[in-house]
């Protein structure tokens, strides 16, 4: 197959000789040959040596590579990538799992396929494409999905209304390419969830919480909980299976409210020591200042969607964590996240030994937290390395 040549100017061929997946607009001298949206594109250096081949879209990032050998971008190619994906989920126990059946299966980057997202819940994938090239091959994808898993799985949903640019000439409407609703009963360490893929937040659940949840659990046992930015309510369901107390719930969703009251009784039956309140986090800390708290978890939405909100946003992290500190008796947890990819560890980090300084606290790193082994971090891509957590000891 002979696909379009998109020469790259003088001296930007160094990041793809490093393996970086991305090609920014600026580093694009030209395009020969008809290449649209989506298409697959053969980029080569200035003076026309291969360097790789990728999914072709106008915008600042304009291509996104999918191999950098020479080869025909097949039904076996992508074949081919889902095995390996399927072969780490498998390797690091994810797959086949018992306790377990929720997980990430494609992490973009993460498995060399940028663009694509696809998460498992049960006999269900739901996909995400963020790429036109990932959006024009979705029925080949979902067919694949089926044919790698042999059978576990039988519907494929695709949702990327949200999630491909504003430009893209791919405008398909969120829905199922195979099969259809089911309901298996969805586990994540034992612990059962409702996930509504359809109507949900990004696929329906925060599986990048996974393993931060179940660290939580072991520090729960006869704790009063405060789980902020609730969302499914995943942090209180393992909350209260580590015995705590109590738990209190918060989000400014309704819907996150009772998906979370939902997620607590399918687990606990009638659990009178969980409450799940519908506020502004803000709010709440500022209408219950007496309520005092043996563990906090912080997972705040990004604050900063782009560079220019960097600022802005590690001072929302500030301010949110001193105030938390406050609310803790004195030698309680806080569980402090921060998933926005512009911040980086270091920023996160200040902006948590700022908030230290202005709530007088003495405060120790218990754990560094980040993302688990089904959302993988590329060597080659840092950027995918998005989810930072710190674990405190407050004094
Ligand atoms: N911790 C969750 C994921 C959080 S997603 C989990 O483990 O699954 C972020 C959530 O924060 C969303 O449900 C959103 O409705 C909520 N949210 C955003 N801004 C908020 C605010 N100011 N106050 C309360 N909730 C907020």
């Amino acid at each position: 197959m002979m696909y379009p040549m998109l020469y790259l100017k003088s001296g930007k061929e160094q990041s793809l000789q490093r393996f970086h997946p991305w090609i920014f607009s600026g580093a694009v001298k030209r395009v020969d040959g008809d290449s649209n949206d989506g298409d697959v594109v053969k980029v080569v250096s200035a003076k026309g040596e291969f360097l790789a081949l990728g999914h072709y879209q106008p915008g600042s990032i304009t291509v996104r590579v999918i191999s950098f050998e020479q080869c025909e971008i097949d039904r076996d190619f992508w074949r081919q990538k889902l095995i390996r994906a399927l072969a780490l989920r498998k390797n690091v126990g994810l797959y086949p799992n018992p306790k377990t059946n929720i997980f990430r299966f494609i992490h973009g980057e993460g498995d060399n396929l940028p663009g694509l997202i696809v998460d498992v819940y049960g006999t269900t994938a739901v996909m995400q494409a963020h790429s036109t090239g990932m959006a024009k091959i979705k029925g080949l994808l979902a067919e694949l999905i089926v044919e790698v898993f042999g059978g576990t799985i039988s519907s494929v949903y695709y949702k990327s209304t949200g999630t491909l640019s504003r430009n893209s000439t791919d405008t398909t409407p969120d829905g199922y390419l195979l099969g259809g609703a089911s309901n298996t009963e969805l586990l994540e360490h034992g612990n059962a969830f409702n996930v509504s893929w359809e109507e949900g937040q990004k696929t329906g659940f925060f599986i990048d919480q996974r393993e931060n949840r179940n660290l939580l659990s072991q520090y729960c046992k006869n704790a009063n909980v405060l789980n902020t930015f609730c969302y499914t309510g995943g942090f209180s369901v393992y909350a209260a299976r580590g015995g705590a107390k109590s738990v209190v719930s918060v989000d400014s969703s309704q819907k996150a409210v009772e998906l979370t009251s939902q997620n607590m009784l399918s687990n606990f039956g009638e659990n009178s020591s969980h409450r799940a309140i519908c506020a502004d986090v803000f709010d709440f800390f500022r209408d219950n200042p007496d309520e005092l708290y043996d563990v906090i978890i912080l997972d705040p939405p990004a604050f900063a969607k782009h560079r220019g909100a960097l600022r802005n946003a590690l001072q929302a992290y500030k301010r949110l964590n001193t105030i938390a500190m406050h609310r803790l008796k004195p030698g309680g947890l806080l569980f402090t996240f921060s998933c926005s990819q512009v911040v980086n560890r270091e920023n996160f980090r200040n902006s948590v030994f700022s908030a230290s300084v202005i709530a007088n606290k003495n405060v120790k790193i218990l754990h560094q937290l980040s993302q688990p082994a089904d959302h993988p971090i590329n060597i080659y891509h840092p950027e995918g390395e998005y989810l930072k957590g710190l674990v405190l000891y407050v004094e």
